[in-house]
C-alpha cells in the first residue's frame, strides 16, 4: 500500500481524489493547507507521492513543494494548477515537482499519473542485484543507493532526475528524442507534455554542468532531443 498526501483547499476536488485513490487501495492523508501538511511531515510521517494544489490559503503549493523537496528527494510530487497559471507550472517544476496537472482534470487521469509516479518511486526502492555501478567520465551512478557522484562528490537528485540520468548513462552518446525520454522515465502510459522533459533537463544541467548555459554533458540535439556525452 502506498502513502499519498493530498493538499487541496477545495473540498469537492480533495474528496473525489481521496475517494478514488482509496478505492485504488492507497492510504490517503488529506489536508487543506500547506501548514498542516508540513506539520504532518515534520512529525515524521513519510509519503510516496504528494499531490499539491498551487493556490492555497497561507503558504502556497509551490513554496510547500520546495519545503518538502528540501528534506525528501525520493517523494513523488504532482502539482495541481488552474489553467490561468501556466507560469506556475514551470516555477513549481523548478522547485522540485515531478509532474503537474491542469484543472479541470479527469480524476482517472490524475490516478494514472499517480500510479505512474508510484511505479517509479517503488522501482527505485527495490534492490538491484547486479551491475549496480555505472561509470561515465567523471560521473558515477550507483543504482543501488540511487546516488550520482561527480568526481566523488555526491549530487542531490530527485527521483525523476535520477531516472533521466540512468537512461542517459545506459544510452551514452546516443541522441534521444524527448518522447523517448518521457516514455523511459515517466512510463509508457504517460499522457503528459514533453515540456516536462525540458524542465527536468534544465534542472539537471544546473546540478551537474560546470556552466549550465553551455552544457558539455547533456547536449541539445537541435530539432531532435538530447544526448549524453562525456
Ligand atoms: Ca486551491
Amino acid at each position: 500500500m502506498s502513502m499519498i498526501l493530498i493538499v487541496e483547499d477545495e473540498n469537492s476536488i480533495g474528496e473525489i481524489v481521496e475517494l478514488n485513490l482509496t478505492l485504488a487501495q492507497h492510504s490517503v492523508t488529506r489536508v487543506t493547507t500547506a501548514e498542516e501538511a508540513l506539520q504532518i511531515i515534520n512529525s515524521g510521517m513519510r509519503f510516496d507521492v504528494a499531490i499539491l494544489d498551487i493556490m492555497l490559503p497561507g503558504m502556497d503549493g509551490i513554496q510547500l513543494c520546495g519545503e518538502i523537496r528540501r528534506t525528501d528527494s525520493q517523494i513523488g510530487i504532482i502539482m495541481l494548477s488552474a489553467k490561468s497559471q501556466e507560469r506556475d507550472k514551470v516555477v513549481s517544476l523548478s522547485t522540485g515537482a515531478d509532474d503537474y496537472i491542469t484543472k479541470p482534470f479527469g480524476v482517472q487521469e490524475l490516478i494514472a499519473r499517480v500510479e505512474s509516479l508510484l511505479r517509479r518511486v517503488k522501482r527505485e526502492a527495490a534492490p538491484v542485484a547486479e551491475e549496480d555501478i555505472i561509470h561515465s567520465g567523471p560521473f558515477t551512478l550507483d543504482l543501488k543507493s540511487r546516488i550520482l557522484y561527480k568526481n566523488k562528490q555526491m549530487i542531490d537528485l530527485t527521483s525523476v532526475e535520477f531516472s533521466i540520468m540512468e537512461l542517459f548513462f545506459k544510452n551514452a552518446e546516443t541522441a534521444m528524442v524527448r518522447e523517448k525520454i518521457l516514455q523511459g522515465v515517466w512510463g509508457e502510459n504517460y499522457y503528459g507534455d514533453v515540456k516536462i522533459v525540458d524542465v527536468n533537463i534544465r534542472r539537471l544541467r544546473i546540478k551537474i554542468e560546470e556552466d549550465p548555459s553551455n552544457p558539455q554533458h547533456i547536449v541539445t540535439v537541435w530539432g531532435y532531443g538530447y544526448r549524453w556525452t562525456v
